[in-house]
């Protein structure tokens, strides 16, 4: 999924300072987990927007805001959207993105786009993929060198990892002891043998 954080409230009113009535999207997918673009959030940013003093004629949670169609499907079932002067999205950059590709009107993000990571046990996992266009994650265990090594090396770590943590950020787990770990687990530290060229990006 997505990773994505909300903006404060004051930096998305600004944005709105010459912009009314406003068309909220949010997504009801990523942005949703996150909390940041499900139904309560987007209920909540008419009633701040409102508050403000902000003219909002209506909302809407389409599955995803990424793949909204047309303009056409988003008026089919909200007929409001055609009064909106701005929009403001309520999921990723993609999000924003595939909305002002439909739009005639002037598109905000409510939110910081980050990385494409997971939700697992309430927990955000940041930069799990990096979107290279040629996988091989199987070969590290399930662990993405290319996206959770800072130097992006794909054949063994650099040597500076201390107490299993990375040299470039000591906050960070050193992803090739993750994944020498990993390939313990399950018995596949034969891969480690494996030369890996470098990616056509
Ligand atoms: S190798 Fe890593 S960056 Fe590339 S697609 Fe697979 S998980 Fe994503
Ligand atoms: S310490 Fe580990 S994660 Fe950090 S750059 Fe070196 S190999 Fe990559």
């Amino acid at each position: 999924m997505i990773i994505s954080s909300a903006k404060p409230f004051e930096e998305i009113l600004a944005s709105f300072e010459n912009e009314d009535d406003i068309f909220v999207i949010g997504c009801n997918v990523c942005a949703a987990k996150l909390h940041i673009g499900g139904e309560p959030e987007v209920l909540v940013m008419c009633e701040q927007l409102r508050a403000a003093g902000k003219n909002v004629v209506g909302w809407a949670l389409p599955t995803a805001a990424c793949s909204v169609r047309s303009w056409e499907s988003l008026v089919e079932k909200n007929a409001a959207i055609e009064d909106a002067r701005a929009i403001l999205v309520m999921g990723c950059g993609s999000g924003t993105s595939v909305v002002a590709s439909v739009a005639d009107v002037p598109v905000y993000s409510s939110n910081d786009t980050t990385s494409l990571g997971g939700l697992s046990h309430d927990a955000v996992l940041h930069d799990q993929c990096a979107m290279c266009g040629k996988c091989t994650i199987d070969d590290f265990g399930g662990v993405c060198p290319t996206a959770q090594c800072a130097k992006g090396l794909l054949n063994g770590p650099c040597g500076g990892s201390m107490d299993g943590k990375c040299e470039v950020d000591r906050d960070m787990d050193c992803a090739w002891e993750l994944i020498y770990k990993r390939l313990k687990v399950l018995g596949r530290l034969d891969l480690l043998d494996r030369i890996h060229e470098p990616k056509e990006h």
